[in-house]
């Protein structure tokens, strides 16, 4: 017997082991009753112990729940203590109340079919097939939150046939009424649904949009309702405190500072990339009367093709070779200003990553490639050739 089902506030048990065995998923047991959601319906299964034992994993088949256990389950007596986390529970079903209600709004406002849904312990969404704008948006919180404050019933039904015919409630009608089970929200909502539910629209406290994605024909809405909404709201109020704090801005000002430092930090990465080109012109050495070479630490691909153009201005007709390192590896470029039918400079690089464990490639007059650093010697023997 599903407890959960008539009422999703019990949140112990004392039950009788009706089956305990093993299969090829581990240890397990059956309960003659039980409090524990074993999830669906977007709902993650309840966090649940047995006697004390953390339940691992829920498999529901048509006629049987099995709750796999990491203990040898001969040891366990026939009645035992089935415990919920409770604060967890209450927290989904403070998201999956609000969730009935928001998508109640958006189906009676602006016809919106939901065609996903999902709840996590950090984040709640469900998907409607229509796109709102921010005005529909608002308008569809302000009047969720409506029907949160008027303290509406959150009733359970499992009605007769004659019982279902006269619910006119319904946006659509369930096909079936054997086994339904039914969510009824005073005068304003009853959907079929398995799932746990507040008993008062009040206690889902309210619901806030944390995250709206907008998709070709759809938009997924991300929520949070009740203490996890206060709790996301304290959370993101300490970040923005240190925020405004270290940019010395109101919040409201943020954003501005924000562009302005991202401005202010291209600019110089502008000149630290014109300095380490110009390093890279200044360190450049004939090592041959053919093959020019120049390294610097930590500079970009960009960084070395530039300088290597520059070089080339000094030394026409020359093979160049800009590199750059770091801890292990050495990335090069190099630079032809006239195509050498014999070398290729892409040739050249394939030659290279072959002999020396690298990769890159380039075309007749220019590539890029990447060696380990233990060869660097090896490799500027190989290119002074
Ligand atoms: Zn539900």
């Amino acid at each position: 017997m599903e407890k959960y089902a008539q009422n999703s506030y019990l949140t112990e048990i004392e039950t009788t082991i009706t089956e305990r065995g093993k299969d090829e998923i581990g240890n397990f047991v059956c309960l003659k009753e039980t409090v524990v959601y074993p999830g669906g319906g977007g709902q993650p299964a309840d966090c649940a112990w047995i006697a004390g034992n953390p339940i691992l994993k829920i498999q529901k088949t048509a006629d049987s729940v099995f709750y796999y256990l990491d203990i040898d389950v001969e040891t366990l007596p026939e009645k035992v203590l089935v415990k919920i986390n409770w604060e967890q529970r209450f927290d989904f079903m403070q998201q999956h109340t609000g969730q009935h209600i928001l998508a109640r709004v958006c189906e009676d406002l602006f016809q919106a079919r939901i065609t996903k849904e999902q709840m996590t312990l950090k984040d709640s969404f469900f998907e409607i097939d229509v796109k709102l704008d921010k005005t529909q948006l608002q308008t569809a919180l302000k009047r969720s939150n409506e029907i949160i404050r008027a303290q509406k019933q959150v009733s359970i039904l499992f009605p007769t046939e004659e019982e279902l015919a006269k619910e006119t409630l319904f946006t659509a009608p369930p096909k079936y009424f054997k086994d339904l089970r039914l969510i009824k929200i005073a005068d304003f909502d009853i959907i079929g649904c398995g799932g746990t539910h507040v008993k008062n629209t009040a206690e889902v406290q309210a619901i806030a949009l944390t995250q709206v994605k907008e998709h070709k024909k759809t938009t997924t809405l991300h929520f949070a309702c009740g203490n996890r909404l206060l709790q996301q709201f304290e959370t993101n109020q300490k970040q923005l405190t240190a925020l405004t704090l270290q940019a010395n801005v109101p919040v409201d000002g943020l954003a501005l500072a924000f562009q302005e430092q991202q401005q202010t930090i291209k600019f110089y990465q502008g000149q630290v990339a014109l300095y380490q080109v110009n390093e890279l012109v200044a360190n450049a050495k004939e090592l041959t009367p053919h093959f020019i070479y120049s390294e610097i630490t930590d500079t970009e691909a960009k960084e070395l093709q530039t300088a290597a153009k520059k070089i080339a201005e000094i030394y026409p007709d020359k093979l160049i070779c800009t590199a750059t390192s770091d801890e292990d590896s050495l990335r090069y470029h190099l630079y032809l200003k006239t195509a050498d039918p014999k070398r290729p400079i892409g040739q050249v690089i394939r030659t290279a990553n072959q002999k020396f464990a690298g990769r890159g490639g380039g075309s007749p007059t220019k590539g890029d490639g990447t060696i380990p650093y233990l060869q660097k010697d090896a490799l500027l023997r190989f290119l002074q050739q």
